[in-house]
């Protein structure tokens, strides 16, 4: 079942068995305390990102143990955002199967992807279903490799657990991440190469990212890169596994990197892939925010200056200069608007510090994601540059995000798709960025991060304002 359609809505007339002693003062459920469960989650299904993570590497073929219908979920939602093919196997379990175990299925699901794709790697991930019935995904695929001998050509098996009951989509993309670099890193001489863990950005943004490593020299491993494999070329045929996403070989090495830059402002220790390389091989890491807007493109910038020992590339000092100058005059249409920004935590706390910078108050700040950080996050990059600090919640539905916004009277709301009802009952722009972008073409191709992506989101919004004013406008104009 996907999560979008888990409505299981408390009747208001039925008390509650237990109901809450008091609202909790951040977070969703206490916003609205006659609803207990979700409507309409801020959130997607936690191996869909593992998926996503998964086909982010080279020859990598994403399989999720489960029933079908997940699979065909998650593969709808990804091609209607990136409209490219991707092939999510599924071990396809059945009645019996949630009775008796899933382990066979699982197997004979792998002998089946090794036959018909020969993936250089298979990402298994589990699903609601056999985290509930407890298949042990260790053992089975214990079991799997001893049946088939020592001798027989295998791709590298890495497993995540992924029950979606407990998390979001980006908790499966990290597991996913983190789980590849525990099955695939070994002891390597120092390379002096850079590990990029970017986490969850657009194929656009990741080939901004490489452009940016090359032009300061770095050599770099980008952890996972869905650039080419979510968004490549017209090809006359089918490519069972697309061409790209990063080595093997590279993801090899990466414990002999010089640094880690990790991009997350909430992801926390237990879950990052830059502390499994710090305290399994020694690599040093930095944790920035997602470079959105300047404020922290300049801290991104400034740590590949510190890495290579180069200043900033004289054509991203330029873009930086003509960020500027366009903020100075473009400020008269957005300073002082107000916009609700939901989504994945680290993507809300960058786009929160992005729009306080360009003089726009987020009044809101949502995720259904529920770290425990995000508040403090989302501080942390507002903090002087709001008159009235933004509401921050997390483990919140958008049924919740409705009812706090209708009274909050943004001016436009920043996110996926899914924040289009909401966008239209207010009456206000919606400013796509994200994942997922259902309803527009080109969501693989929005540009998020550096000064380029924060030139392109600043005129979106200031545009997407013009036009409100133009549209009210009993006259309207052509010129300003
Ligand atoms: S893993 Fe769980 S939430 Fe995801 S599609 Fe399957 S049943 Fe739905």
């Amino acid at each position: 079942m996907a999560t979008e359609t888990i409505l299981h809505r408390e009747t208001t007339t039925l008390p509650h068995p237990h109901p809450p002693k008091s609202p909790r003062p951040v977070g969703g459920r206490g916003l609205l305390p006659k609803y207990v469960s979700t409507t309409n989650a801020c959130k997607l299904c936690k191996p869909l990102g593992a998926c996503l993570a998964f086909r982010g590497i080279e020859g990598s073929v994403p399989y999720l143990h489960g029933s079908q219908g997940c699979a065909t979920y998650m593969r709808r939602y990804i091609i209607s955002h990136f409209n490219e093919p991707i092939d999510i196997a599924s071990s396809s379990l059945g009645e019996k199967n949630a009775i008796y175990g899933g382990g066979a299925n699982l197997k004979q699901g792998l002998k089946n992807v090794t036959d018909k794709y020969q993936p250089q790697m298979i990402g298994i991930a589990t699903t609601c279903l056999t985290e509930t019935i407890g298949d042990d995904l260790n053992l089975i695929v214990h079991e799997y490799r001893k049946e088939a001998g020592e001798s027989a050509k295998m791709p590298i098996l890495v497993k995540v657990s992924t029950p979606s009951y407990s998390g979001t989509h980006m908790e499966g993309f990290h597991a996913a991440v983190l789980s590849v670099l525990a099955t695939l890193c070994e002891e390597t001489p120092p390379n002096g190469r850079v590990n990029i863990l970017p986490g969850f950005l657009s194929p656009a943004d990741l080939r901004y990212l490489k452009e940016v490593l090359a032009a300061f020299a770095l050599s770099a491993t980008v952890l996972p890169d869905i650039s080419d494999t979510l968004d490549g070329p017209a090809l006359d045929e089918y490519q069972l596994i697309p061409a790209g996403g990063t080595p093997l070989g590279e993801i090899r090495t990466m414990g002999g990197a010089a640094a880690t830059i990790e991009f997350g402002s909430t992801i926390s220790d237990k879950e990052s892939g830059g502390t499994f390389l710090e305290k399994s091989f020694g690599v040093g890491k930095q944790r920035l925010t997602m470079p959105i807007g300047v404020a922290a493109t300049d801290r991104f910038f400034a740590a590949l200056a510190g890495l290579s020992g180069k200043a900033t590339p004289a054509r991203y000092a330029g873009a930086r200069g003509r960020l500027i100058d366009s903020l100075v005059d473009g400020h008269k249409y957005v300073f002082g608007k107000k916009a609700v920004v939901y989504g994945e935590e680290d993507l809300v706390v960058a786009l929160a510090g992005f729009l306080a910078e360009i003089g726009v108050q987020p009044v809101l700040c949502a995720s259904g994601g529920k770290s425990g950080r995000l508040k403090e996050a989302v501080a942390a990059v507002t903090d002087g540059l709001c008159e009235v600090a933004p509401e921050t919640y997390d483990d919140i539905d958008f049924h919740e995000i409705e009812s706090r916004a209708t009274e909050l009277a943004p001016d436009l709301i920043i996110g996926h798709s899914k924040g289009y009802p909401l966008a239209r009952k207010l009456a206000i722009p919606l400013i796509r960025v994200g994942f997922p972008i259902h309803d527009r073409v080109g969501g693989q191709r929005i540009l998020h991060i550096g000064y380029e992506g924060a030139q392109h989101l600043f005129d979106r919004i200031a545009n997407a304002m013009i036009q409100v004013k133009q549209d009210s406008s009993p006259v309207g104009y052509s010129y300003m």
